[in-house]
């Protein structure tokens, strides 16, 4: 950006014109330099990707020490826009949503956890049972989860049972679970739309690839996917699959713990970083635009 030009006498404004010739260059200079500022500012805020978080957890620990206010500003603070909001119990998501933050898109699901041990059950536990069908009455739901389910474990009818309910009533389920499970989830109600979290976390990418190319529904969740860098960067193996599926990702930074939310700059400082690597267009979709998209937020 060059200084300022000066403007003919007879235009200046008076400032100038009270000033002698060397205070004049000095503002020029200053005026340069502020100029620089705002450039490299605007810039900086405009390559900040947005994000949407398609993976946090409000439990009852966190609400003991942030308050829903403080989430959303650490959101804002972060440049997360949007989330994917999924807590044990429900409250904490209705106290996130009863903000009602104009600037922040908010997803609840429901998760069918009362307490932390309903984690390991909750499939076959008729007190979770009832405590779904009563959230499910709210209406406010987009999906179901994040719940954890394993290997045969999916089997269970009450998997089966919510796997089709959610088809019939187009949520999404938000499933942490090893490929095994996956499969089964999706033969109980094929071309149910599922958030696979954490990608299957360490699920060999061949697989990730063909689960992919097999089931178009799937969309993959990245936290806690350990090989997405390689040497401080973006894995050339995970590039190839973004780009090959650059509308089937999701960032998410797993709240799950308490301390997690002290990582929350970090994780995504550490997502930027990693889709840095990939053309604007990918990097964009994958950090936000998805996630607003298959929620028909934009
Ligand atoms: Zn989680």
């Amino acid at each position: 950006m060059r200084a300022p030009a000066v403007a003919p006498i007879d235009s200046r404004p008076r400032i100038m014109t009270a000033m002698p010739r060397g205070s004049i260059r000095r503002f020029g200079r200053i005026a340069s330099a502020l100029c620089l500022v705002w450039m490299s500012a605007a810039a900086q805020a405009e390559e900040r990707l947005p994000l949407f978080d398609a993976h946090m957890h409000y439990n009852v620990e966190a609400r003991s020490l942030l308050s829903p206010k403080q989430v959303v500003d650490l959101w804002r603070k972060t440049g997360i826009r949007g989330v994917l909001a999924t807590s044990r119990p429900n409250d904490g998501t209705l106290d996130l949503m009863a903000l009602k933050a104009p600037d922040i898109q908010i997803v609840p699901f429901l998760r069918p956890y009362r307490v932390q041990p309903d984690r390991h059950d909750w499939f076959s536990s008729t007190g979770v049972a009832e405590y779904v069908e009563k959230e499910l009455q709210r209406g406010i739901y987009r999906g179901i989860g994040e719940f954890h389910i394993f290997g045969k474990d999916a089997d269970a009818p009450y998997m089966a049972r919510i796997a089709r309910l959610a088809k019939e009533r187009g949520l999404w389920l938000h499933a942490h679970s090893d490929e095994d499970a996956v499969e089964r989830i999706l033969r109980h109600a094929p071309g149910v739309k599922l958030i696979w979290a954490h990608t299957g976390m360490s699920t060999p990418l061949d697989k990730v690839e063909q689960m992919f190319e097999q089931y178009p529904n799937i969309v993959g969740e990245l936290s806690y996917r350990g090989d997405l860098e390689q040497d401080g960067t973006l894995n050339p193996r995970w590039k190839q699959l973004l780009m090959k599926y650059p509308n089937r990702f999701v960032v998410g930074t797993d709240t799950w713990i308490t301390p997690r939310w002290g990582e929350v700059e970090n994780l995504a400082a550490f997502y930027r970083r990693m889709l840095g690597a990939l053309p604007r267009d990918v990097a964009e979709r994958i950090a936000y635009r998805n996630g607003m998209e298959i929620f028909g937020l934009q």
